[in-house]
């Protein structure tokens, strides 16, 4: 395949990330994929990405992810300023064929002004789509920019102007998808892990809660705000506060644990991650909200261990009621559902990952999507 395709990563963080990144673990995952299928990548990023890609474009140095905690007048040029060289970008070349933006509302907006001298675009909507109601109800992008969403239910729930502008929706997928079925499997602890960013949406509340009345082990795994490790939330002091989801965590959570039956253990990464949630007898999702993607509901699938969740957002897609884990509509009974979960095979859980989730999966529909997008945007070329 001759397929040039600039992916838009943003200025935010390196590709792949240090630690915490999504939209990044994303790109990474998906990227080496594609260029084996033979798309040339050029990948618009920051100075400091080590992707393996064909051609690299870049603004700022580094990652400006630590401008996001400034006042929004000093941190609202930046993403501007990185699309703004990426339109220069695509100005003065003719080799792309397609974008393939990930930039959250600016990356959309510039790429549906830049008009019919730019290329065909795919935006993918990688959040909450009930954000931005002012740019998402009423998007213009005419035939050449597109979106995606990474599930069904996220994009069933998306302003009307943005779902005239869909191409349909691609699920998530790992790495740790690969050759699931093959790994073998370690012994399995008492313990049940939430793993996420400690927020009201993810429900570590609910979590806690339960595990003290139905007497399970719980494992919180996740960043507080900006805070990684509970040592330096504890050395912020009052001003820790400020952030909605230090309060969360203070007022709704830390009650609740007592470093016994639950513990919170802060971010974990690479080998711990993977070791702590495929030693766990289930991955809980406590969820508040509708959850658009869910990169840890099928990183626990390819780990081995079931998933017990709130059926809401992206979850009955992902999960099969009863095969691969357990749905609810009802958060009362998840406690219950835990304990029920060790009907569940984990061989069942890897291989739906090995099948569904992995990265030539993903990179497959999304080569099928660039078809699709410059098709629609050629049309409208053709005489008639
Ligand atoms: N994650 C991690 N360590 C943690 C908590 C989360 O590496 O302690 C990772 C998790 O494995 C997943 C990502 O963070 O890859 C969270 O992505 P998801 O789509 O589940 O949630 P989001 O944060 O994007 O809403």
């Amino acid at each position: 395949m001759s397929l040039t395709v600039l992916m838009n990563a943003g200025p935010w963080l390196s590709v792949p990330p240090p630690g915490y990144g999504g939209i990044e673990n994303v790109i990474a995952t998906l990227v080496p994929e594609l260029r084996r299928l033979g798309v040339r990548v050029v990948l618009a990023s920051v100075g400091t990405s080590t992707l393996p890609v064909d051609e690299r474009v870049s603004v700022f140095p580094d990652g400006q992810f630590s401008a996001l905690q400034r006042p929004y007048n000093q941190v609202c040029g930046v993403a501007q300023a990185h699309l703004a060289g990426v339109a220069r970008e695509l100005h003065s070349r003719d080799d792309i064929d397609l974008v393939h933006d990930h930039v959250e509302a600016v990356g959309l907006a510039t790429l549906a002004a830049m008009g019919p001298d730019a290329p065909p675009a795919l935006h993918t909507l990688h959040w909450d789509l009930a954000k931005h109601p002012a740019l998402y109800g009423h998007l213009d992008g005419g035939d050449r920019v597109r979106v995606n969403g990474v599930s069904a239910s996220q994009l069933a729930r998306a302003p009307q102007a943005l779902r005239d502008h869909s191409v349909g929706h691609v699920h998530l997928a790992t790495p740790l998808a690969v050759d699931a079925h093959r790994r073998p499997r370690p012994p399995k602890g008492r313990h049940v892990v939430v793993l996420g960013r400690i927020n009201p949406g993810k429900g570590q509340d609910v979590a806690a809660r339960l595990a003290h009345r139905c007497r399970f082990p719980l494992v919180l795994a996740g960043p507080v705000g900006p805070y990684h490790r509970p040592e330096d939330l504890a050395a912020a002091g009052d001003e820790a506060r400020q952030n909605p989801d230090v309060r969360f965590f203070l007022d709704e959570v830390a009650p609740h644990v007592d470093g016994d039956r639950v513990r919170w253990v802060g971010t974990v990464a690479g080998q711990d991650r993977d070791d702590l949630v495929a030693s766990a007898r289930v991955t809980l999702f406590p969820l508040r909200w509708e959850e658009p993607g869910g990169t840890a509901v099928v990183e626990s699938l390819a780990l081995g261990t079931p998933v017990v969740a709130t059926a809401r957002g992206c979850l009955p897609e992902l999960i099969d009621h009863g095969r691969t884990g357990l749905l609810t509509d009802d958060e009362e009974q998840l406690g219950e559902l835990v304990l029920a979960a060790g009907g569940i095979d984990p061989a069942q859980c890897r291989r739906e990952a090995a099948t569904r989730f992995t990265p030539a999966v993903m990179a497959q529909r999304y080569v099928e999507l660039y078809e699709r997008v410059r098709q629609l945007a050629s049309a409208r070329l053709q005489p008639v």
